[in-house]
């Protein structure tokens, strides 16, 4: 959950893959060992942040910056990358506390428990492939009905597999033109496609409903 967080990408230099948890505030500092104390880091930053919070990693840095020569860190990062570190933490800390991501990734994955760090990679490999065949973040799909704790009823997602939803509508064959056009159109009306295409069946059925009771 934490690791593909900032799209998978270390919070900290905002470039190289995340594969550490950082305990944004370290433990040293009586910062929690628990998932929101978490952001996804490389291993690099992770080592070189060691036990400072964000704030203060990127205080020294900037000490370093004015004052090369005192040592007040062992290594240089650009201005431009560091003083983004606070916002984009807060950021991301914002997508790991969001409740529907949250309750997606329990869904999804709460079950799996790994006893060495590979098959946590394995784990994350496979949920990145899983994440990349969904044309929106699923957490962000409306859901089918409201659900028990421990079902996904996401639209795009495990929705479709819900009694109450109704997905297998007929094939339609539509010239590449009008799909595209349709497509764009469902984008603009920040609509699911399939949600657009109900919303004309039943403009379609009163319509018709309308003209009979004429
Ligand atoms: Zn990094
Ligand atoms: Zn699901």
């Amino acid at each position: 959950m934490v690791l593909t967080a900032h799209r998978g990408i270390c919070v900290y230099c905002g470039r190289s893959r995340a594969t550490t948890l950082d305990h944004e505030r370290p433990v040293a500092e009586r910062g929690a060992d628990i998932w929101w104390n978490f952001v996804p880091a490389c291993d690099g930053c992770n080592r070189w942040k060691n036990g400072r919070t964000a704030r203060n990693w990127v205080r020294d840095m900037d000490l370093h910056h004015r004052y090369p020569k005192v040592g007040f860190t062992s290594r240089a990062m650009r201005p431009e990358v560091y003083v983004g570190i606070p916002r984009r933490v807060e950021r991301v800390q914002g997508e790991i506390a969001d409740i529907d991501r949250r309750d997606w990734f329990r869904h999804h994955y709460g079950r799996e428990t790994h006893r060495v760090k590979a098959g946590m990679f394995e784990a994350l490999e496979r949920c990145k492939t899983e994440l990349k065949g969904y044309p929106y973040h699923p957490w962000t799909a409306p859901k089918v009905r409201e659900a028990d704790a421990d079902t996904c009823v996401r639209r795009v997602c495990c929705g479709w597999k819900d009694r109450q939803a109704w997905f297998s509508a007929p094939t339609m064959i539509l010239a590449e033109e009008d799909r595209t056009a349709f497509l764009r159109a469902a984008y603009r009306a920040k609509l699911y496609p399939g949600d657009l295409l109900g919303e004309l069946v039943r403009k379609h059925l009163a319509d018709l409903n309308d003209s009979i009771a004429e």
